[in-house]
């Protein structure tokens, strides 16, 4: 037996190592408080439930569903859209299902990449831009996020021989794990950006909808001109609370929904019928719950946030997504502070080096765990650091 090349051409797994110490201190009989993890901790709303529930029950939704998403499933994204960004798409050509956006964004690049294009990647951010490149035989072009630029990317800087044989450039904001946002400004020089060299904007809007202190995330489609050249992802998981129910949706113009398509029929077979009528609920039903939702986040982000500025450490309060981003103190970097973290309080953070280099020196909170254990966390960073 032998393991394909492009499996070698990963990263190591940089959590292992936490991972190990993590179990070996739950051995000792220790509360491990674990920040580390972005997953929800709160329930689907009931109405989604329920909506599954019952269409589970129907026998015309045990058979294949449509490749592209359910007619129904693509009305209610367009019309979500609408509402929301105030764009226009046609739900036939415009929009996509994906098994959660993961699944569009890992299979992306098979699409619009040839062996040795290049494809801009931004990080620090989600492994999986870099990865999906390189299974498709591309190579990541890294652009730092750097703080002193607000986090966003230096199109500028990249050199002309690797713009011309870029084919994607990956952009995500709200940012995990940076927390940084975007504005519209932005999302038109990256549209004008894409058009010059012509390249496609893959942008990943998983956290549209986590925001806080009335801030309202922008769609890069509201951008004129956006759909010839643009890509955006957008997932139901952190939305509504549905990490594992996997539905998210793609959208972009017809010609670059189409190849996705295409590709997209001979890898899946499209999204469990039921899960897609879930999917309609959450996006047609009351959006009170997203609110309350992003309450309770911003809750959790104030209580830390006030206890990490008061330890000292140099914190971005966010304005979206469920993450605080923080500067490691000056004696360590990203791995000794995760670990000095745990020996000392018994927490677990995310450090920001696992999410590429310009992640050095940072690490991740997330907010995703009940008050209960914030709480917890937060007692025990006060008696380490503050006593
Ligand atoms: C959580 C997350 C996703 C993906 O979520 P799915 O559950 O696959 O829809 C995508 N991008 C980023 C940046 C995320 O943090």
């Amino acid at each position: 037996m032998r393991i394909a090349q492009r499996l070698n051409n990963l990263e190591p797994y940089l959590f292992a190592e936490i991972d190990r110490k993590i179990a070996e201190k739950k051995a000792q009989g220790l509360r491990v408080i674990d920040f580390g993890i972005g997953d929800p901790d709160m329930p689907t709303p009931k109405h989604i439930v329920d909506a599954l529930c019952e269409a589970s029950k129907d026998p015309r939704n045990h058979r294949y569903p449509s490749y592209q998403g359910l007619p129904a499933f693509l009305e209610a994204v367009s019309s979500w859209f609408e509402k929301r960004f105030g764009v226009q798409l046609d739900p036939q050509k415009e929009i996509v299902s994906v098994i959660g956006s993961k699944d569009g964004i890992s299979h992306f690049p098979l699409a619009f990449v040839n062996p040795g294009d290049t494809v801009l990647v931004t990080e620090p951010g989600y492994p999986v831009y870099r990865t999906s490149t390189i299974f498709a035989g591309g190579h990541p072009y890294l652009l730092p996020l750097k703080e002193e630029r607000g986090y966003l990317p230096d199109l500028k800087s990249v050199p002309a021989d690797v713009l011309n044989n870029a084919t994607i450039l990956f952009i995500n904001y709200p940012n995990n794990p940076t927390t940084a946002v975007a504005s519209l400004t932005f999302f038109e020089e990256a549209v004008y950006f894409a058009r010059k060299h012509e390249l496609i904007i893959a942008h990943d809007n998983a956290y549209s909808e986590i925001t806080y202190d009335g801030y309202v995330a922008p769609s890069i489609m509201e951008v004129p001109g956006a759909k010839q050249v643009c890509v955006e992802f957008h997932s139901l998981s952190k939305t509504y609370n549905m990490t594992g129910w996997r539905l998210g949706f793609a959208v972009g113009g017809s010609e670059i929904i189409d190849a996705f398509k295409t590709l997209k029929t001979n890898i899946d077979s499209g999204v469990f019928n039921a899960i897609q009528y879930a999917g309609i609920a959450a996006l047609t039903g009351p959006q009170d719950y997203v609110t309350a939702m992003c309450d309770i986040y911003k809750k959790r982000r104030d209580l830390l946030v006030e206890c990490l500025e008061k330890i000292g450490w140099q914190v971005k309060k966010p304005q979206a997504t469920i993450y605080v981003w923080v500067k490691v103190p000056k004696e360590f970097d990203s791995s000794t502070f995760t670990e000095y973290l745990l020996e000392e309080s018994a927490i677990v953070v995310a450090p920001g080096s696992a999410y590429g280099p310009s992640g050095e020196g940072y690490v991740r909170f997330s907010l995703t765990i009940p008050e209960e254990d914030l709480l917890l966390g937060i007692d025990n960073l006060r008696k380490s650091f503050l006593q």
